[in-house]
């Protein structure tokens, strides 16, 4: 079914999706849009959708769709919980999650909306959960309901805690799916997917009027464009550069590494189960996942990288590495949150300790019901204060070159979540600051 106004009438202008395309390259587009995750290919929808004659080019670097955050993440649809009320972040994740299964469900893409626990394990945690509560509430999550441990048990017979907060609206899908669907519509509704195009300068040619911005690749010619969007995920600082930008907020990469549940215990988890988070932390907690393909994953960690593209556990960047390092906040945030750093990276490297720490969700739990499983790196905005940019970002350049570009600097979860409104409000951006 065509999803866009204008699908299938393509002008022929398609890269064919996990090849290089040039072939289908117009001489000079309306709106580049840089990096095929989710955010940059809901960008662009988001813009046809609005004006379905735009001439778009999606710019990817790697060899396909979603290789980076999109593809290597929790695969959770969260509600909008978390977030502090009036946020960008409370406010796209609950419209993101609405518009994300409704989108789903017309594309076939497959999701499991098997709701979610968050559970108190301690009576300390009974306050936090209540203000979880309040705040969900507040954010405008529907359904959410506080459980008895009878209520915890009914749900969920392996979890076991003081006191739970149910979460009806959590689901699970894989986000590269999705990211393949948008790519298809997008190559329905006539624009290009060029994969291979790594995007290393921005130049102005004010002697080509109409499309003056010059998109310079790896290798290859420069692309044309009147303006850009850039959605570069782990990279959104050093492209935000490109065009001027300023090198705060950095991007410091986070690793997630996650466990597999064995099949033959999957029994154990029925939702989504959580802890109750520490609001001195920056990421959730580890999590029981049960993932769309009915695998439960567990985690994931939280430790710094050394790779801001890295996935095998012994990959390292000296230039990623010292560019985290030589980062005055990244210090910072070390000190401030040594006890917990020093937590996450002991249970990273020794599994009976992540096990034990699942444990106290779901007792029966035990070191041979588990495996190692893939891992994930995250963007994270970090200002030189050692604070973690909560919100997302996003930021137009200084001069006339920046002028014509508009960056994601901060797209962290739930940005997959929220993606196709986090698309709605880029189009909007780029359409006050373009005119397009
Ligand atoms: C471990 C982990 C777990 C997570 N769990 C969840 C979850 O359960 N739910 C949720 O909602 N969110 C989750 N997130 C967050 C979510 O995955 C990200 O917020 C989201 O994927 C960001 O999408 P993006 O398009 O901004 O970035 P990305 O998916 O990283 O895409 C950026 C793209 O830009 C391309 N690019 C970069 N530089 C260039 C260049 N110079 N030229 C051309 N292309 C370029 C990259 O190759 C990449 O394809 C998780 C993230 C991680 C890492």
């Amino acid at each position: 079914m065509p999803l866009l106004p204008g699908a299938g009438r393509g002008r022929g202008l398609l890269a064919r999706l996990g090849a290089r395309g040039s072939a289908g390259r117009a001489d000079a587009y309306d709106v580049a849009v840089v990096g095929a995750g989710i955010v940059g290919l809901a960008a662009a929808r988001a813009l046809l959708l609005r004006r379905p004659g735009l001439r778009l080019a999606v710019l990817e670097k790697e060899a396909g769709v979603a290789r980076h955050q999109t593809g290597h993440n929790s695969g959770v649809i969260h509600s909008g919980l978390y977030y502090a009320p009036g946020s960008l972040r409370a406010r796209l994740c609950v419209r993101g999650a609405a518009l994300l299964y409704a989108y789903c469900e017309r594309r076939g893409v497959p999701v499991r909306r098997c709701g979610k626990l968050v559970v108190a394990a301690a009576r300390a945690e009974l306050p936090r959960l209540r203000a979880l509560y309040e705040r969900g509430l507040r954010n405008g999550v529907p359904g959410l309901r506080l459980l008895a441990p009878a209520d915890i048990r009914a749900r969920e017979p392996h979890c076991r805690g003081l006191q739970a907060l149910w979460c009806p609206g959590t689901g699970s899908v894989d986000y590269g799916r999705v990211a393949a669907a948008l790519a298809e519509d997008l190559a329905r509704a006539g624009a290009a997917v060029l994969t291979g195009f790594e995007l290393r300068g921005l130049r102005l040619a004010p002697e080509l009027p109409g499309a003056p911005l010059l998109l310079l690749p790896a290798r290859g010619p420069a692309l044309r464009a009147r303006c850009a969007v850039a959605c570069a995920g782990l990279q959104a600082d050093r492209v935000a550069r490109l065009s001027g930008g300023s090198a705060q907020p950095a991007i410091v990469p986070f690793r997630g590494d996650y466990l597999r549940l064995r099949p033959e215990r999957a029994h154990l988890v029925r939702g989504h189960i959580y802890p109750v988070p520490d609001p001195a932390l920056p990421f959730l907690g580890a999590h029981l996942t049960p993932r769309v393909d009915g695998s439960v994953w567990l985690g994931p960690s939280a430790v710094l990288a050394w790779k801001r593209e890295g996935y095998g556990r012994l990959d390292f960047s000296a230039r990623d590495a010292w560019q985290a390092l030589r980062h005055s906040g990244v210090l910072r945030l070390a000190r401030a949150h040594l006890a917990a750093g020093l937590g996450e990276l002991h249970r990273a490297l020794w599994l009976p300790a992540a096990v034990r720490q699942l444990r106290r969700l779901v007792p029966e739990l035990a070191v041979a019901d588990v495996a190692r499983g893939p891992s994930g790196v995250r963007a994270q905005a970090l200002a030189p204060s050692g604070h973690l940019l909560d919100d997302f970002v996003f930021e137009g350049g200084a001069g006339p070159l920046g002028a014509r570009v508009l960056h994601v600097r901060n797209a962290p979860s739930p940005a997959a979540t929220a993606a196709l409104a986090i698309g709605e409000v880029i189009a909007d951006e780029a359409q006050r600051r373009f005119g397009l």
